[in-house]
């Protein structure tokens, strides 16, 4: 486990010292996190790496996952796709199986903690034991919200009121409802696996092993395949750019247990690139945190060219390890890109591939750009700043009226 004082180096002293002052005043509070994964996707990466740092902070937190089968996670899944505004048509046993196994696992889980932190759309009835618990929920939400479906967001809003507050990664993604809205953007760890410095040494070792040559500019995606990550897309854009500029594309990427549709997404993306070998196609068990980490440091540019977006953490991985990203201007991306300044923002595959080409062939950009967006995500999206955050929202839930002074 990362002993917190180690972020002194990256964040200082200063930053470190007022999270102890925060969280004194939340000491004796317990914190219970409840999401549908504890692996992949970026809300498991988040917790795997905050629980710890609360816990130094003396605030004690928990994380349960809720269970599920195949149907609950296509449903899930339908859900998530149509709330990034996907079209999807829902019949109404859905609706009642996805409540269904949510009141399930309510009545198997105890809800100690003082605040009870739900997270995304897939445990989201579990509010529904507010009434009894009399504790203070938070629902906090990852995904894009700026163009939902009405059926399933109206389905629900009946369950995002029964919160005491709710929580968005974009202002957004904000809504119209009747309870507190606060915003608080995701982050990364710089210290995890996947964002500390590499040797060379070891990062030569670990691409080679994939049989990608380090001689040749390499071209990376690396997310979970899913169709709203526009993987065939990104195959799209290097077959355009590979007529003039020599070039490697490696898309990475494992599945989440709560994601069914990643293996016929890989299928598509095997599909769409048989017969090239500069196309490197990996499929990444969970715990790739070092090969990922070392793709992405091994990368010349770095795409994420997602349709919809919730945040994006790829992004403001592949920027703090000072790499020239090139995104869609979707969901939080717009919020760690400035456009031609920390990173490139694009809408379609030809002007994806309009950039990427640009950015290969004037390489002092590219670094100036990876530079900039580095001091960016250092000064807003490191885990520092999202743990502060959280302790001032559970700061606000938790107290009941009492003045609090900071002392320093
Ligand atoms: N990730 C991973 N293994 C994979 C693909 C992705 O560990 O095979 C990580 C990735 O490095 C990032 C997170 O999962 O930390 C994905 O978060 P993001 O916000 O980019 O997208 P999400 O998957 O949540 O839609």
């Amino acid at each position: 486990m990362v002993n917190i004082n180690n972020y002194i180096d990256i964040v200082g002293k200063e930053i470190i010292d007022g999270l102890f002052i925060i969280s004194e005043k939340l000491e004796g509070k317990m914190i219970q996190h409840i999401n549908s994964t504890s692996v992949g996707g970026g809300v498991a990466e988040i917790l795997t790496r905050m629980i710890p740092l609360l816990k130094q902070l003396n605030v004690e937190s928990r994380w349960d996952v809720i269970k599920g089968d195949e149907k609950f996670y296509a449903i899930t899944k339908a859900f998530h796709n149509a709330l990034h505004g996907v079209p999807t048509k829902f019949k109404k046993e859905e609706f009642e199986y996805f409540v269904e196994v949510n009141m399930h696992n309510s009545n198997e889980m105890i809800f100690d903690g003082d605040l009870i932190f739900v997270h995304d759309p897939q445990p989201i009835c579990l509010v529904e034991k507010k009434i009894k618990s009399k504790k203070k929920w938070a629902w906090r939400c990852h995904i894009d919200f700026t163009n939902p479906q009405n059926d399933v967001m109206t389905f629900l809003e009946k369950y995002i009121e029964q919160y005491d507050c709710s929580v968005f990664s974009a202002p957004a993604f904000s809504r119209k409802l009747k309870i507190p809205q606060v915003l608080v953007s995701p982050s990364i760890d710089p210290l995890s696996d996947k964002n500390k410095e590499l040797p060379e040494e070891t990062i030569r070792n670990i691409v080679e092993k994939y049989g990608i040559d380090t001689s040749r500019p390499i071209v990376s995606q690396i997310s979970r395949f899913d169709y709203l990550k526009d993987p065939v897309g990104v195959i799209e854009v290097y077959k355009k750019v590979k007529k003039y500029n020599d070039c490697q594309l490696v898309l990475a990427g494992g599945g989440a247990t709560d994601d069914p549709e990643g293996m016929k997404v890989l299928d598509e993306v095997k599909e769409a690139s048989a017969g090239d070998e500069d196309i490197h196609i990996l499929f990444l068990p969970p715990s790739s945190d070092i090969e990922i980490n070392a793709l992405q440091r091994a990368s010349t540019i770095v795409l994420q060219k997602s349709l919809k977006e919730g945040f994006g953490l790829t992004v403001a991985e592949a920027l703090w390890k000072g790499k020239p990203v090139i995104a869609g201007a979707v969901g939080g991306i717009p919020l760690q890109i400035k456009h031609q300044y920390s990173g490139i923002l694009t809408y379609t595959i030809d002007g994806t591939a309009f950039y990427l080409k640009q950015l290969l062939n004037e390489p002092n950009f590219a670094k100036e750009i990876g530079l900039n967006g580095k001091n960016h995500i250092k000064d807003n999206f490191l885990i520092t700043r999202h743990v502060r955050d959280y302790l001032l929202m559970f700061l606000s839930l938790l107290n009941e009226g009492d003045v609090i002074y900071f002392d320093n």
